[in-house]
């Protein structure tokens, strides 16, 4: 193995700030993808990770020189619960690398054994979530949503328990940060207000510096957050993705779609669309997204308080007024992203309107997500010949006609032609989404069979959501009745 050019930052913030720890050896390493694109973008060919020592590597079994592996300490609010001890329980930050261009990025192992935080848990992931939370971040990296990626996985040779005993994994995450509404929370609670100065220091000289020329660094570093927050909850919205658990722990300050567990994208439209089975209450169901990530926010910002002014009540004042733009921030990202999903390029007042009333159809209607917004694309200004297949979603297909005219007599104010039109809206309307039922059946072929090719060939299709492939057809449809999956789990 070639060096690989730590830097470490994030040790260098001190001991409050996680605890050392390494890996726990596995018996029998195997790797079962390494992501080349994603390691010569960020500068990672020619150490070595390629080869099968890398796989010890990123099973935790070989620490590369120049690492100093932590897990880092943060609390959450889950399901609206504050629990003040949190941290990585069964994840290790490597340290930080910085790319040919300069940005530096976290290399993060996820379950890689016990730490100072694995509370009751065994600190192991079994393969079934390595394998969901590899196709799912890498389809969102190549939809363009601001994520996580991932950069291998391995088996361990080992079993985990769970209701069942099943094949353990490891997977290797990279980040432009870790840090999360959760870590700020955790200085909070113990007010440790030096603790929360060096750390938004340390978040805005990684991930923020623009901010640092502002009058009020520290406001402008709030902003800055809800706007990228609201932009990536928009974005997830325009795919019909559910993250699933929105604790503040599971929200990446650096605005990245963060810790893959029970999400899904939905095939049927439904606006409260739940999968997560610990989800019970549909706190973090589809429609419940934009408001949660307020929510998120809203205990970030309580958390720079102390940063925002000295005096307490001028400091919620400030926070409160920053907090107010993310309901238009959102609505603009949203309304912008869905003028594009459906073909409109200018803006007129009744945009949001037509809208919504297709999402209201594809609701009562059962129409699926994905694939109403693709065969949009296709459908034809002045000829109903391409309606058929988008006809079909709809059961009741008469309706959609209604909505087809008052759609096109739309489209007829801003001059739009069809081949135009087509080029641009099949550029953010995906073919393939990585759906739930396709994600099962490679897991099961995987843990049941040890045949990773059924995750092979998902993951390849979806390196190019836009593009119709040959031959690929069964990754676009909808599951059958006997194959659609009704709940995800976290498999904690
Ligand atoms: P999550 O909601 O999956 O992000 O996890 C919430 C918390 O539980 C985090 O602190 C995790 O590190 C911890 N955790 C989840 N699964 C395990 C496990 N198998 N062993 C130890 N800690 C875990
Ligand atoms: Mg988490």
């Amino acid at each position: 193995m070639n060096p690989i050019s730590f830097n470490n930052s994030y040790a260098q913030l001190g001991g409050d700030f996680y605890v050392r720890t390494t890996p726990l050896p596995v018996s029998n390493p195997e790797l079962i993808i390494f992501n080349h694109s994603l390691s010569n973008e960020l500068g990672l060919s020619g150490t070595g990770l390629d080869s099968p020592d890398g796989a010890a590597v990123f099973a935790g079994n070989v620490i590369p020189d120049g690492a100093e592996p932590l897990a880092m300490a943060y609390s959450g609010h889950q399901f609206g619960h504050f629990n003040p001890q949190l941290g990585d329980g069964r994840a290790i930050l490597l340290g930080q690398v910085v790319s040919p261009d300069g940005a530096q990025f976290d290399i993060h192992l996820k379950g890689c054994g016990q730490t100072a935080y694995s509370r009751n848990g065994d600190g192991r992931s079994s393969l079934g979530p390595v394998l969901r939370e590899y196709l799912v971040s890498e389809a969102m990296a190549k939809l363009a949503v601001p994520t996580t990626r991932a950069l291998a996985a391995v088996t361990t040779g080992e079993e985990v328990a769970r209701e069942q005993l099943l094949p353990g994994g490891v997977i290797t995450r990279i980040a432009t940060s870790f840090v999360r509404v959760g870590t700020f929370q955790y200085f909070s609670a113990k007010g440790n207000i030096e603790a929360i100065t060096k750390l938004a220091d340390y978040v805005i000289e990684r991930n923020y510096p623009q901010v640092k020329d502002k009058p009020d660094p520290y406001l402008a570093f709030l902003e800055a957050v809800i706007n990228r927050q609201a932009g990536l909850i928009a974005q997830w919205m325009q795919f019909g993705f559910i993250h699933g658990v929105m604790n503040t722990d599971n929200m990446s300050i650096a605005g990245e779609t963060i810790d893959y567990g029970p999400c899904a994208f939905m095939d049927e439209y439904a606006h409260d669309r739940v999968y997560s089975s610990i989800d019970r209450r549909g706190r973090y169901a589809y429609n419940n997204q934009p408001s949660t990530g307020l929510w998120n926010l809203t205990r970030f910002a309580e958390t720079l308080l102390p940063l925002l002014a000295e005096d307490a009540d001028a400091a919620v004042e400030i926070a409160q007024e920053a907090l107010k733009k993310y309901v238009g921030l959102y609505e603009g990202y949203w309304l912008n992203g869905m003028r594009e999903k459906t073909g409109l390029t200018t803006s007129r007042g009744k945009d949001k309107k037509l809208i919504d009333e297709l999402f209201e159809l594809m609701a009562t209607n059962e129409a699926d997500f994905t694939l109403t917004f693709y065969y949009l694309s296709k459908l034809k200004l002045d000829s109903p010949e391409e309606d058929k297949n988008l006809r079909d979603l709809f059961k009741h297909p008469e309706q959609f006609d209604d909505w087809a005219q008052q759609w096109r007599e739309r489209l007829r104010l801003e001059d739009s032609d069809d081949e135009t039109r087509y080029a641009k809206m099949q550029a953010v309307n995906p073919v393939y989404i990585p759906r739930n039922h396709q994600i099962e059946a490679a897991i099961r072929a995987a843990e049941d069979n040890d045949d990773f090719s059924v995750f092979h060939d998902l993951h390849e299709v979806l390196q190019k959501p836009y593009e119709l492939q040959a031959g690929k057809d069964v990754y676009m449809l909808q599951p059958k009745p006997d194959e659609v999956v009704q709940q995800t789990f976290c498999g904690t």
